[in-house]
């Protein structure tokens, strides 16, 4: 009998084959009291953590994402503080190493998983990942691996790790589903660079799921079904085709300029947070950076990274894309996000309070040593740089009186940078919007951070499951305002761009495009897709649509005509 299950979407797209149960050695760890022999322990552990750096500088990733975990790993295992940490317990305590190591293991990625950002929280799993793999190799152990699978197959375990999946027969793997897991853990970054369908957060679908049973991994609506029928099938078959036509054409279009049929261009750049999402996002056919959140630069820290350190991340960003844009936001840091090495005052709320461009005004060094670090890097490329959680006309000339100053005292030392580097800000509060027009004769452009913007207009946070369906961008109040912005820039003659998650919303897209809007600034995964909307659209049209959703005052009748809409 057909069964369903749900799950969270880690990476789209649809998969049908059998499913091949992957579980790994459950090991029981005791502490065991030595006599002697402390230091031939400490050896063993030793010796472990240098087999282990061997067998990943072996593996041959087929893909950056794979090459980028395995040196992650390698680098924690190269650690002092770590393998010290394991080995003074053993010394300390007198016990086994597996004990040891597994200690300091749960204390490292306790650490971590208190943090209050989920990006860093999720690095508490590379620590358990790395410390399992060194207990297999401890005890002797044969952990379970899927570099060599036997028959194209779809992984059912309960969480894959780092190791597990830069390890993985990427030929064979035609998707996964996990017990655990949520849409930032790491196995949900993967599959997405591996364009690979994944469910994560089914909670007991290794109970549900025997070793070939016959499956299809709907991952574009968060679906598990296990021994379809036959009428089924034939259903998924035609989407599955459809899906990889969908694909074929996408590869097409995707490295085009994106201009509409009757002329308008319009530019489709990546958001990024490091190097490796720029190359990402070059690949997939990006015109460029439309924002480059500085904040991982600082938070996967131990200090507050020097102008020097910075400037050669933007300086090789810059020239890596030559004259295609990079806009490169100032530090926002604050509500959600926190720095391990800093202590912000508890707040009781955060996303109102002490963040982004009011702690870098607060901070005025650390804020120096960004713009220094930004106006370098633009001696080689298209940089620009924007400001987050503007709300007045004020803080864009308190930006500008720095920035000048800070341009005075490079010119004095002889420090190249592009004088007529542009400064826009990031439109996201509710203030900003009210007074766009003022804002746009201050600034070179705008670009709209829907995230941010749609839960101040809302009133509701964004990362708060109880509030989630009121959470959502097809508010009419909120398209009124990204309209209101979108107009205001015009009349000042700037672009507007927009890099919040909703313009990596293909629905949202022809709406969007008929709104006016310059520039849409994506997920890499969604380049092409918008690419491809824009490019069999006609701004005619798209007026028109856009006009016919923003008359309606209603939620639900904006989002019956999105669903009505044929371009998405
Ligand atoms: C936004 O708020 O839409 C945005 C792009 O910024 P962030 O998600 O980094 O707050
Ligand atoms: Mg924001």
């Amino acid at each position: 009998m057909l069964q369903k299950y749900k799950g969270l979407i880690a990476s789209p797209g649809i998969a049908m084959g059998p499913a091949k149960i992957y579980s790994k050695a459950d090991l029981v760890i005791k502490k065991k009291k030595l006599e002697k022999g402390i230091e031939e322990e400490i050896e063993k552990l030793k010796s472990a953590f240098e087999t282990y750096r061997i067998r990943l500088e072996n593996i041959k990733a087929d893909n950056e994402a794979q090459a980028s975990v395995t040196q992650a790993h390698v680098e924690l295992l190269c650690d002092p503080y770590f393998i010290e940490s394991a080995s003074t317990l053993v010394r300390e305590e007198a016990a086994n190493a597996s004990w040891a190591l597994q200690k300091t293991v749960d204390q490292m990625a306790a650490m971590m998983e208190s943090l209050d950002d989920p990006y860093l929280r999720e690095r508490g799993a590379d620590y358990r990942d790395i410390g399992q793999n060194l207990l297999y190799i401890l005890e002797g152990v044969d952990g379970g691996d899927l570099s060599q699978l036997k028959e194209d197959c779809i992984i059912i375990s309960s969480e894959l790790t780092p190791s597990d999946t830069s390890t993985m027969d990427r030929e064979q793997v035609l998707g996964f589903a996990n017990d655990l897991g949520g849409k930032t853990s790491h196995v949900a970054i993967i599959a997405q660079t591996l364009d690979i369908p994944a469910l994560v957060g089914m909670k007991t679908i290794t109970q549900e799921v025997k070793d070939g049973d016959d499956l299809i991994l709907d991952a574009d609506r968060g679906l598990l079904l296990i021994n379809p029928d036959d009428q089924t099938k034939e259903c998924y078959k035609i989407r599955i085709r459809k899906w990889e036509e969908e694909k074929a054409r996408l590869e097409e279009v995707k490295d085009r300029a994106a201009v509409t049929e009757d002329g308008k261009e319009i530019e489709v750049v990546c958001n990024v947070g490091n190097l490796e999402d720029l190359e990402d996002g070059l690949n997939r056919g990006a015109d460029g950076v439309g924002l480059f959140r500085t904040e991982f630069l600082y938070m996967g820290n131990d200090h507050f990274p020097s102008e020097e350190e910075q400037f050669q991340v933007y300086k090789a960003a810059a020239s890596r894309l030559g004259q295609s844009p990079l806009l490169i936001r100032t530090l926002d840091i604050g509500g959600d996000k926190s720095l391990s090495y800093f202590d912000f005052p508890k707040e009781d709320n955060p996303f109102l309070g002490w963040r982004a461009l009011r702690i870098s005004f607060d901070l005025p060094d650390v804020f120096q040593d960004q713009v220094r670090a930004i106006l370098r890097a633009s001696a080689f490329g298209n940089v620009k740089l924007f400001l987050p959680m503007v709300v007045s006309v004020e803080e864009i000339l308190e930006a500008q009186d720095r920035i000048a100053s800070i341009k005075k005292d490079l010119r004095q030392e002889g420090i190249p940078f592009n004088e007529a580097m542009e400064v826009g800000i990031m439109i996201e509060t509710p203030a900003s919007v009210l007074i766009a027009e003022e804002l746009a004769n201050y600034c070179d452009f705008f670009s709209i951070g829907t995230n941010d913007l749609t839960q101040y207009i809302l009133a509701a946070d964004r990362g708060n499951e109880k509030v989630a369906n009121i959470y959502n961008s097809y508010h009419p109040a909120v398209l009124r305002a990204i309209k209101k912005v979108i107009d205001a820039a015009h009349r000042s003659g700037k672009w507007c761009g927009m890099c919040g998650g909703f313009a990596s919303d293909p629905q949202a897209t022809y709406m969007l495009i008929g709104m006016g809007l310059d520039e849409f600034s994506v997920v890499g995964s969604k380049v092409a897709k918008v690419k491809d909307l824009i490019l069999r659209s006609k701004l005619d049209s798209a007026q028109d649509f856009a006009n016919k959703i923003l008359a309606t005052g209603r939620l639900n009748e904006v989002e019956k005509l999105i669903e009505e809409n044929p371009f998405r």
